[in-house]
């Protein structure tokens, strides 16, 4: 490769400005030219392509958001649109391209690699940490501290009036933030789309734990959960225990923006720089995830299809240390 293009695609994650700027650097380290490509997809097919110098990412590293904006594209699920994207990138001669964003932006960078042979790079950006093939997905950790915060803050209010708080955070397939952002705020329990809820257990655990008045009750429940979020969530106990002062709380966005933590700013910087590595040793659709502290190469194939399991275990920790 001599010519690479770099894009953010699907949801923002904070970190993918840290992504960015490492993919560049490394990329001019290496002697390569490097186009940003504007709001992912859609920029290839409109040829809103320019290009990046060493200066073009300074001071983002501590930034949300993404420098190179973000877009869903429907013309790029089309052949046309993908033929309109390629013939943009021969245009300048770009021969290699690194995606960051999640599994439907991997899905679109396999199909597309499959039909014009352009070696694609996948990096994890998601708050979601729903991809297969890596420990660590750019944005989740920053998503997760956010909610963290939040939810003490919460907490400090339900403990003053005794209320039960319903607290809804992303993850509309996935439950990770919901579960570990339960786990650090000592939530009474976590609904998440993975797991079933006995609702039965969960409203008798919380009336007994209004009779021996147990101050605080949070509960934290993913977007995507089995009873549809929080208000539907709140309903169903309003209905079964009258008695409770139940409110609920919707983080929403919040969780997207902020300036990265320090982990997320280091698994993007070490992915970034890796995934250059990859296009100049010609490894072609892969991501780029850390598995046990090493990387680990995933064909995007793979990254799509599979998804991670949340233990059980953990969802029973959470039961016994919040009684
Ligand atoms: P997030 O996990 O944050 O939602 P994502 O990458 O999964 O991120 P999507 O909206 O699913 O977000 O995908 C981003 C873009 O990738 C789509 O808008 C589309 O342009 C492209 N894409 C997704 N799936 C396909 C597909 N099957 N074929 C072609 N392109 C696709």
């Amino acid at each position: 490769v001599t010519k690479i293009g770099v894009l953010t695609s699907g949801g923002d994650a904070p970190g993918m400005n840290a992504a960015v700027r490492a993919v560049v650097r490394t990329g001019i380290y290496h002697g390569l030219e490097v186009f940003g490509i504007i709001r992912g997809y859609s920029g290839m097919i409109d040829d809103d392509i320019i290009p990046m110098d060493s200066r073009s990412v300074a001071n983002i590293i501590q930034r949300g958001g993404t420098i190179l904006k973000t877009a869903r594209c429907k013309e790029f699920f089309e052949h046309e649109g993908r033929k309109k994207a390629f013939e943009n990138l021969k245009k300048k001669g770009i021969d290699g391209l690194v995606i960051i964003g999640g599994d439907g932006s991997f899905r679109g960078a396999q199909k597309f690699s499959n039909e014009f042979d352009i070696p694609c790079i996948g990096l994890p950006g998601t708050i979601d940490k729903d991809i297969a093939g890596t420990d660590f997905t750019i944005g989740f950790d920053t998503a997760v501290n956010t909610a963290v915060d939040a939810i003490d803050k919460i907490r400090d209010t339900a403990d003053a009036h005794d209320r039960l708080f319903i607290v809804e955070v992303m993850g509309r397939d996935a439950g990770y933030i919901a579960l570990h952002s339960g786990i650090a705020t000592g939530a009474e329990n976590i609904l998440i789309p993975e797991s079933k809820t006995d609702m039965e257990e969960l409203v008798h655990s919380l009336t007994e734990k209004e009779k021996r008045k147990k101050l605080v009750n949070l509960v934290v429940v993913a977007e995507g959960d089995e009873f549809g979020g929080a208000n539907e969530v709140a309903a169903v106990i309003k209905k079964r225990i009258p008695q409770a002062d139940v409110r609920v709380c919707i983080l929403g966005h919040i969780q997207r923006g902020g300036s990265p933590t320090c982990l997320d700013r280091l698994i993007a910087s070490r992915m970034g720089y890796h995934a250059v590595e990859c296009l100049l040793t010609g490894k072609h659709n892969v991501m780029v995830g850390i598995v046990n502290n090493n990387l680990y190469y995933t064909p995007l194939d793979n990254a799509i299809k599979a998804k991670q399991k949340i233990s059980e275990e953990w969802l029973k920790i959470v039961k016994i240390l919040a009684s």
